[in-house]
């Protein structure tokens, strides 16, 4: 079968790759039918992530028809048209009966290589490198889905691709970091980042009761989706001081949570707006990492919440622990429990509460992988979501 390969840093390829064989009772083979390019698939992209091989089969977010089923699989058969939640998780163990999927016990055979890194070891990822299990992804014509008696949901005919796919990873994990805030009616939430998964951030933070969301970004197709689409308001990092301004919307006091949907590669707030000369202000860069979380944490009113749903590894250093210590903050973050969300989302998609489809910008065959990459890294041609069809 074609699949789309992680061949080096900033290059994918096109491949033939062996077509997925069940190798457990408990697996499905699905046939892909849309598939989507992710903010986390760009730390793999950007050489982030240590532990790819050349030829591994990216894509984590992808939906399709099932082809066959390992004997274990009891609730799925042939013919039947699936969303699989981007965490493998087994459903059994104590993470997974605590809904903790994306922490499952069972599902990452490199877990060794994991807790190195983290201390334990996450859940197994599709398509997410061998430290996390090294399981081929949805980028492709065919993929394996391990413990698929417990993932995947059934969609119903009437309901098309592009308003279920985001149910894989991106619409669950904007609404478990809107989920974390712990909103109340009259609350103000900030977002920053406009990508995909601060759309959605901001959508589930007004479904949730927030009165006011504020979406920061510096590209303006984003802001105007996330203006249009999630009624938020919006700052151009770019031009404004995010602090100075936010203070501002909030008479002083600061939103009463703020979302981190930005992560690890997050561009300085506004270099040009520091007066100083090009070697201090490279010093002042690197000592200011990382700039959306640290922007995040000292925005927060006193006794606020900030969630962190964009990605990290390893060590996020000038971490100002003193500003949450002090100021009675609480943190909150994961990678998204997907499986838990994707009933009562697909409820919501179902009786029209989102529909999750306005963030697709762009709309290619997977053979148009490589270019789809470039496109979504550098935000080109108003790029906000591209989802592959193979
Ligand atoms: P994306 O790259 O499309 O969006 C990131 C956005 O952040 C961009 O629009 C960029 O302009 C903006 N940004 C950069 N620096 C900023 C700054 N200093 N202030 C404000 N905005 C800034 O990616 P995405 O698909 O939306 O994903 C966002 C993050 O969420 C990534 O880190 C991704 O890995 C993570 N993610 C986490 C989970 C999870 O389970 N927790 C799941 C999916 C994605
Ligand atoms: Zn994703
Ligand atoms: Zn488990």
């Amino acid at each position: 079968m074609k699949a789309n390969c992680w061949t080096g840093r900033n290059t994918v390829e096109i491949e033939r790759v062996p077509d997925p064989q069940i190798l457990n009772p408990r697996d499905a083979i699905v046939r892909i039918t849309s598939t989507a390019i992710c903010g986390s698939d760009l730390h793999l992209y950007d050489g982030y992530v240590p532990t790819m091989k050349k030829g591994d089969v990216l894509g984590h977010e992808f939906m399709g028809e099932v082809v066959e089923v390992g004997p274990g699989v009891s609730n799925l058969r042939p013919g039947d048209r699936v969303v699989v939640p981007f965490p493998i998780a087994c459903g059994n163990c104590w993470s997974c009966e605590h809904e903790l999927y994306s922490l499952c016990e069972n599902s990452n055979p490199n877990a060794g290589i994991a807790e190195k890194l983290l201390g334990h070891s996450p859940a197994g990822v599709f398509g997410y490198s061998h430290m996390l299990g090294g399981y081929p992804g949805g980028q492709a014509e065919y993929a394996r889905v391990p413990f698929a008696d417990v993932g995947p949901i059934k969609i119903e005919d009437d309901l098309p691709d592009e308003k279920v796919l985001f149910l894989s990873d991106i619409l669950p994990t904007g609404y478990m970091g809107a989920e974390m805030c712990g909103i109340s009616p009259g609350d103000t939430i900030a977002v920053w980042g406009a990508g995909p998964v601060g759309q959605f951030a901001a959508a589930s933070a007004r479904l949730l009761g927030a009165e006011r969301v504020i979406v920061i970004d510096r590209f303006p197709h984003r802001l105007r989706m996330a203006r249009e689409h999630t009624g938020a308001e919006t700052i151009d990092y770019a031009e404004t001081d995010v602090l100075e301004e936010l203070r501002e919307m909030t008479a002083g006091r600061g939103p009463d949570a703020c979302i981190d949907a930005v992560g690890m590669e997050a561009h300085h707030p506004n270099p040009a707006m520091y007066g100083y000369d090009r070697a201090k202000q490279a010093a002042r860069l690197e000592t200011e990492r990382p700039y959306a979380l640290r922007e995040a944490i000292m925005a927060c009113r006193n006794g606020g919440v900030v969630s962190v749903i964009g990605v990290y590894t390893g060590l996020a250093d000038k971490f100002p622990m003193g500003a949450l210590m002090n100021r009675s903050l609480t943190l909150r973050t994961g990678q998204c429990h997907t499986q838990k969300y994707l009933r009562p989302l697909l409820d919501r998609i179902r009786n029209g509460e989102i529909d999750p489809s306005f963030v697709i910008s762009h709309r290619m065959r997977l053979d148009q992988a490589p270019r789809a990459y470039e496109m979504f890294k550098n935000k080109v041609d108003d790029c906000t979501k591209i989802v592959l069809t193979p």
